[in-house]
């Protein structure tokens, strides 16, 4: 989705000593999908996870790339492992 600066929850000052930014040297993280992937896309309800250039192809829940393809709950792997496959389930029962 991209950096969201001035965005983010931070831990309150009462429970710093639990904060690892504060008790480690923790550089600025960031973690960015490709820039092929349109998690962004699909999470704004912009495309469909099967609109995305990588859905399915490289990006599968056996593979995954974006983070929409990596828990079971996620929109892209649900759409893969049930919307996805419908055609294949219906020609299968029609061949049965
Ligand atoms: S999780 Fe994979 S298929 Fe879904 S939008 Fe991201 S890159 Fe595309």
């Amino acid at each position: 989705m991209g950096f969201i600066s001035q965005s983010a929850l931070k831990i309150r000052a009462a429970y710093a000593e639990f904060d690892a930014e504060q008790r480690f040297t923790v550089p600025g993280v960031r973690v960015t999908d490709p820039k092929a992937a349109q998690c962004g896309e699909v999470l704004k309800g912009v495309l469909k996870p099967a609109q995305c250039k990588l859905f399915g192809r490289e990006c599968t829940p056996e593979q995954p790339i974006g983070a929409l393809m990596v828990s079971s709950e996620g929109s892209c792997a649900a759409y893969y492992n049930y919307e996805h496959r419908k055609p294949i389930a219906i020609a299968n029962a029609a061949m049965s």
